[in-house]
């Protein structure tokens, strides 16, 4: 384990207060997802403490953004989450969150993903196939849809 990486805090860190030390960063955005009294507290004594507030470039996001579409779980993320994401890739960093579809897309991208609550996915999910056109869902991906033959298909939670 490398004891100089980047170790990126989702809401989660501040909420359990648990997260490793060293090198800490999060995105600006997680400020309005922390609501209570307590993680308010807790997030602006980690500033003090040398907690990073960086910003993802676009490229990053992009990158993101694409690999999260190829998961699947795009849909389900948050400007925060994907910056979150973002900036895990760019610094190469270690995600700390407790986010289902942060933990794939991080892991699907090869991130080291640790989890506040010790609730942590074991690999990355398989999914199912829906073609966006007829809303057709299959377990095998194709090319073009059997039914209406549109070629929009994406990958969705296996329910
Ligand atoms: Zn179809």
């Amino acid at each position: 384990m490398q004891t100089d990486v980047w170790n990126i805090l989702d809401t989660c860190a501040f909420f359990t207060q648990t997260h490793p030390d060293g090198k800490i960063a999060t995105v600006k955005e997680i400020d309005e997802e922390i609501v209570n009294k307590q993680s308010k507290q807790y997030y602006s004594n980690l500033k003090t403490k040398g907690l990073k507030i960086l910003e993802p470039n676009k490229n990053s996001i992009d990158y993101v953004k694409e690999k999260a579409e190829e998961t699947g779980d795009l849909d389900v993320l948050s400007l925060t989450d994907i910056k979150i994401l973002a900036l895990g890739y760019e610094l190469q960093g270690t995600i700390i969150s407790d986010d289902f579809a942060i933990q794939n897309v991080s892991l699907y991208d090869g991130l080291e993903v640790i989890s506040c609550s010790g609730k942590k996915i074991k690999e990355i999910r398989k999914w199912k196939y829906r073609c966006s056109a007829c809303k057709l869902v299959t377990d095998e991906k194709s090319e073009t849809c059997n039914i209406c033959g549109s070629g929009d298909i994406f990958r969705i939670k296996a329910k």
